[in-house]
């Protein structure tokens, strides 16, 4: 039977390798999610026939946790909504380094359970060799130091390693995911300083690492407790003050986070579908990380450490000047007659759904020769790759996507560029004015584009909290009012003509 289960892990394993390296491009990209999805039922499922587990107790314990993890989940990814779908990943993700953590804690108090009981059989035994009273034996041990291995001694120091590594990682990605999740949902504010936060943040962590070497060498739960309370705090403290257009970064460092903590937990329970899908997950959010804060140029301790991008910082002065706009009709009706057009779509897009309606726009045009293109930031909307599967989603041809880097100097040959729900992204005060809080993320340079249309509802300020200047530029117009309605209302304008 346990080749069975063995060769069910590894048969997961290859279906995570698999679906992962699909997801890699839009097109194969859901696809690869049922091939993962394939995998997690099998490795869940298999649980059923693993030699440790025995007893109606266990089936029916197992039974339940299935049915209402899968049942909440089923249920939930039914109903959110596409806008909603960050905090949904970043909950997901809590309950992985949560679910990692969680192995660990059950791990070290059965560890804890054993010692006792080691002691004990080495006492009786030492007794009756020795012919001395059990008490006198066990005061012996503990004098020579056995009872006092610690769940090192239980569980074998490399396992105990890895057990509180992962244990120390899972409380942080489980508590951090937490309280990303409450801001992206708007549960909480974006960011929130306390004095000393820094002081507080390594103090906390220098706490934790104490309690995780104690633990390695404890006989005692409350240690255990005490190290484990201490992974959580530190998890909030990291991800509290995060604010501004910092979020990507944390996000998709939590991510690698837990896939580290699965792979250290699979090592310590000797389970290879949770190391090598931990690994890859820790891998690939690694990467994630990494292209996250070179996008938003910012070294990823300055992120952790610095309380950059909190509104703090941020200018209470508005811009000078005024906001022309100019209405829908007007604005499709200037595109009919430009030659080249690009199109910048940010998180407004995705809350007004207008993707379809800007794609039915987009070939009206293309149908009067207009050469259209669309720019991605990488932190466009609120989880990586957002507007390019809202895009996908509405058909547009993956030639016709460009990121950054590939199309910023186009800005400047270009008739109008168009700005659908994205602010942060094209906010020039990132690449011109040093005492922004968003200074050093690079931008899509709209404002060099002959004209500008910026379709949003008001003229407030984006995810960062930091007003745009761009919306007071000599180039520009706003066209006020829902996405989709603006893009239903140029689609009219164009067809009219
Ligand atoms: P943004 O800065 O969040 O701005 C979105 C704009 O959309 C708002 O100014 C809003 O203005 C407008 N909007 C909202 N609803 C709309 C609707 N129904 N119709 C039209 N417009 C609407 O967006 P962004 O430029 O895409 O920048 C992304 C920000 O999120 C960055 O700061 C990034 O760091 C952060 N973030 C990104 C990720 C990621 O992984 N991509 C994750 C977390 C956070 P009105 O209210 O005036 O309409």
């Amino acid at each position: 039977m346990n080749f069975v289960v063995q060769l069910s892990y590894l048969l997961a394993a290859v279906l995570f390798i698999l679906g992962l390296k699909a997801m890699s491009s839009p097109r194969t990209a859901r696809k690869g999610i049922m091939w993962a999805g394939a995998g997690m039922v099998l490795a869940t499922l298999v649980t059923f026939l693993h030699p440790a587990v025995h007893g109606l107790t266990n089936y029916v314990l197992i039974v339940i946790a299935i049915a209402t993890a899968g049942g909440l989940a089923w249920w939930s990814g039914r109903r959110v909504g596409m806008t909603e779908m960050p905090q949904m990943v970043a909950l997901y993700n809590g309950m992985g380094g949560g679910a990692a953590a969680a192995i660990a804690a059950v791990e070290m108090l059965r560890a804890l359970r054993t010692l006792p009981n080691d002691l004990q059989v080495r006492a009786e035994a030492l007794a009756a060799d020795a012919d001395i009273s059990v008490q006198a034996a066990t005061a012996a041990l503990r004098a020579e130091g056995a009872g006092s291995v610690g769940i090192a001694g239980a569980l074998g120091a490399d396992v105990a390693i890895l057990a509180i590594l992962g244990a120390l990682i899972g409380t942080v990605a489980f508590s951090g995911s937490l309280i990303a999740w409450a801001k992206l949902d708007g549960r909480m504010k974006r960011s929130q300083l306390v004095p000393g936060q820094q002081i507080v943040n390594i103090v906390v962590f220098a706490l934790a690492v104490l309690f995780g070497i104690l633990t390695f060498f404890t006989d005692s739960a409350l240690v255990v407790a005490v190290f484990f309370a201490l992974g959580l705090l530190f998890g909030v403290f990291v991800a509290v003050p995060i604010g501004g257009a910092d979020m990507p970064v944390i996000i998709s460092l939590f991510n690698a986070l837990t896939g580290l903590a699965v792979g250290f937990e699979g090592y310590a329970i000797g389970n290879p579908a949770m190391i090598i899908a931990g690994t890859v997950v820790g891998a690939a959010g690694t990467l994630l990380t990494q292209l996250m804060a070179k996008a938003m140029n910012r070294p990823l301790t300055n992120v952790l450490f610095a309380g950059w991008g909190s509104s703090e910082g941020a200018s209470s002065e508005g811009p000078a000047g005024e906001m022309k706009d100019i209405s829908a009709e007007d604005a499709g009706i200037m595109m009919a007659y430009a030659e080249r057009v690009i199109i910048v779509p940010g998180y407004g897009m995705a809350v007004a759904q207008a993707q379809h309606k800007i794609w039915e726009f987009v070939e009206l045009l293309q149908d009067r020769g207009v050469e259209v293109k669309f720019a991605i930031h990488p932190v466009a909307g609120r989880m990586p790759g957002h507007m390019n599967v809202l895009l996908a989603e509405a058909g547009v041809p993956y030639d016709m996507i460009f990121d950054m880097e590939d199309i910023n100097e186009e800005f400047a040959m270009t008739d109008v560029a168009v700005v659908i729900g994205a602010n942060d992204v094209v906010n020039p005060a990132a690449r011109d004015d040093p005492s922004s809080p968003i200074y050093g993320m690079p931008i899509l340079n709209v404002d060099e584009a002959e004209n500008v249309m910026v379709i949003k509802r008001g003229g407030g300020a984006g995810f960062s909290g930091v007003e745009n200047h761009l919306f007071y530029g000599e180039n520009t117009r706003m066209v006020f009012g829902d996405g989709q309605k603006v893009a239903g209302g140029m689609v009219q304008a164009v067809k009219g003509l």
